[in-house]
């Protein structure tokens, strides 16, 4: 019996014309014997091209126009990977987020979808037409056009697949799957055949962009099997299980990094209760993610106050950090933009200890200093020198034995 199958494929698969041209025979092929719904990037480079030309008028261009011009890339992919198709006899046809309702939140650039017209890609599916769909747009209530973030493409692929019912999303990207850590660090990264859902929920959240952490959440909260494979190379790629089927975890199953993040700190606040919610309060009012947070014992009532943003958001939160000076009164506020989050994701962490004592051993005795260390049930992160990353995940890669 026929599957329904939503196929993404990234920037890097549709980086030029002749790339366009091999994607249209994956779908070709695929087509004949499953119905299949596409999703698109915008070819590489140009999303970037499209926000350095948003600043060419001060680097403080409107939200609303900022997302109407970087949305465009997707619709250029669209429109000539639905020609590519008509040149093979495919029957195939573009849409942009507005022609088939992909309605989101309205907080530009990081919008959240909401909805889609499944109803629509149902009705060309059954027409035995291709929907060739640009990701990362959304529309507004309103009409506005929105963007989801970058990587948000893959989100864009799953909340459809979800919208349709499709027996799985496959997610086409430049490497062979999810390896145990990033292919371009640590060169004898292996290629993992499945992984947890919630492993990967870690590993994406801490910032292996393989695949958009709201991609994982949807497929977690739909039940959408996920799959990424290369569209360069055949293989069966990384299933993203919904089941935990394997008989005992793994330890360590990947290390994932991130590295634009900027670190906060603010010196002998008082240790009272209320002072988190006043500092991180606003902060989540404008809605930036704080991610890892410390607070330290208190001497003579005064402790320090940390926590980790993006660096896209230093600005705002420079800002609302010197609006409430005075209520919080915190004697010196420490900006470190020099740092980076190195994550150990490992279900089997959870039956096992002695992870993080081997983890701490390794980048010691490799002059790797830890500014904070932050556990969950199957995770350590830990924040470290921007420099030293690569180091660190090499160190760490080896020690867990995560080639083998
Ligand atoms: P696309 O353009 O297809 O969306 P991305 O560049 O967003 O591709 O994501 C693919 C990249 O993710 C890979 O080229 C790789 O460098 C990086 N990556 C980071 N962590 C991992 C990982 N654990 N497994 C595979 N790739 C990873
Ligand atoms: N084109 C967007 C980006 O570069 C979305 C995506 O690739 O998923 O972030
Ligand atoms: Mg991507």
């Amino acid at each position: 019996m026929s599957e329904t199958i939503v196929q993404k494929f990234g920037g890097t698969s549709l980086g030029s014309v002749e790339r366009i041209d091999a994607v249209a025979e994956i779908i070709k092929k695929a087509s004949k014997k499953n119905k299949i719904a596409v999703v698109v990037s915008a070819m590489s480079g140009e999303t970037n091209r499209l926000i350095d030309l948003a600043n060419s008028f001060g680097n403080n261009p409107d939200k609303r126009e900022f997302d109407a011009l970087v949305s465009t890339g997707e619709t250029i992919s669209s429109a000539l990977l639905s020609m590519a198709l008509h040149s093979k006899g495919i029957k195939a046809r573009s849409f942009s987020a507005s022609q088939i309702a992909i309605r989101t939140t309205s907080s530009y650039s990081k919008a959240k979808i909401l909805d889609v017209d499944a109803k629509k890609i149902l009705d060309v599916l059954e027409n035995d037409t291709i929907p060739i769909i640009t990701g990362f747009q959304g529309i507004t209530e309103g009409g506005d056009i929105t963007t989801l973030g970058r990587g948000g493409s893959d989100t864009t692929a799953v909340a459809i697949a979800a919208q349709i019912n499709a027996n799985r999303c496959d997610i086409y990207t430049d490497v062979d799957g999810i390896f145990t850590t990033d292919p371009d660090i640590v060169s004898n990264a292996k290629k993992l055949d499945s992984i947890t859902m919630e492993e990967m929920l870690e590993l994406a959240g801490q910032g292996a962009k393989v695949v958009q952490t709201r991609a994982v959440e949807f497929a977690n909260k739909y039940h959408v099997p996920v799959r990424v494979l290369s569209s360069f190379n055949d293989g069966s790629g990384t299933l993203i299980s919904l089941k935990d089927e394997s008989m005992e975890n793994a330890l360590v199953s990947g290390i994932a990094s991130q590295k634009d993040q900027v670190k906060f700190t603010l010196h002998s606040v008082g240790d009272i209760p209320g002072t988190a919610f006043k500092i991180l309060g606003p902060i989540s009012e404008a809605e930036v993610e704080v991610d890892v947070i410390v607070q330290n014992v208190s001497i003579d009532g005064k402790t320090d106050f940390t926590f980790t943003v993006s660096n896209e958001d230093q600005e705002i939160v420079k800002k609302i950090l010197s609006n409430i000076k005075d209520e919080i009164n915190y004697k010196e506020l420490i900006i470190n933009p020099d740092i980076a989050k190195v994550s150990l994701v490992g279900a089997g962490m959870r039956s096992q200890s002695g992870v993080a004592s081997k983890a701490f051993k390794a980048l010691s005795e490799n002059d790797v200093n830890i500014q904070i260390i932050c556990t969950s049930e199957i995770k350590i992160t830990m924040v470290i020198k921007e420099e030293e990353v690569e180091k660190a995940i090499n160190v760490l890669h080896e020690e867990f034995e995560l080639d083998k």
